[in-house]
């Protein structure tokens, strides 16, 4: 028996997402840049819908999905965009640990795929400061990087899943330009709604 691919914002099994949700969904509007990066690229509006639609990334049976949200971020590409090579921001062991595996790197294998650049692992985490007593968001903006490798003259395409305040993919950023890369673009999927929308 073939098992139909439910969208994973309203459950039916009409595609992933199905083109009634497809209408739901908002394209982000312009992202401000973090210190770290030379350009910033959002593909969503991280609120209702979209919120649904990566949380569902997490299922086993969310290819589609997977695809359908790396082809809007690359949609939102300049062209040419001049990157050379894919990495990601890593999440915590911890979440990663807790979920099997880490959704920012498999929207980035999907990016790569599309735009016919190789992928390199390149940033681990630095444990941040203590993080007790911090609110979500503070523990979030702890964290930094460092490079694994050099990244001598490159111009970096950095994806993640979601930007808040923008100190994760500034931190990738910063860590990469440290390595060497002569730039780095950041490309996420979903950007919060600015607070009081
Ligand atoms: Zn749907």
């Amino acid at each position: 028996m073939l098992l139909a691919t439910r969208c994973p914002i309203c459950r039916r099994p009409d595609g992933s997402p199905c083109p009634e949700c497809v209408e739901l969904l908002e394209p982000a509007p312009k992202v401000p840049r973090p210190l770290g990066l030379s350009q910033l690229h959002a593909a969503l509006v991280y609120d209702g819908a979209a919120r649904l639609l990566v949380a569902g990334l997490k299922y086993r049976n969310a290819r589609s999905a997977v695809s359908w949200v790396a082809e809007a971020m690359v949609s939102r590409l300049p062209e040419p965009h001049g990157c050379d090579v894919v990495t990601w921001a890593p999440t915590s062991d911890r979440r990663r640990h807790q979920r099997g595996f880490d959704q920012s790197e498999l929207l980035a294998r999907a990016v790569a795929r599309r735009l016919h650049l190789p992928i390199a692992t390149m940033l681990r985490r630095r444990p941040g400061p203590s993080q007790t007593g911090r609110s979500a968001a503070d523990r979030r903006d702890g964290v930094g990087f460092c490079a694994r490798r050099s990244v001598e003259g490159l111009v970096v395409l950095v994806v993640d899943d979601v930007i808040t305040t923008g100190a994760t993919l500034g931190a990738a950023g910063q860590a990469l330009v440290g390595a060497g890369a002569a730039s780095v673009v950041g490309l996420v999927a979903g950007a919060t709604p600015p607070p009081g929308r």
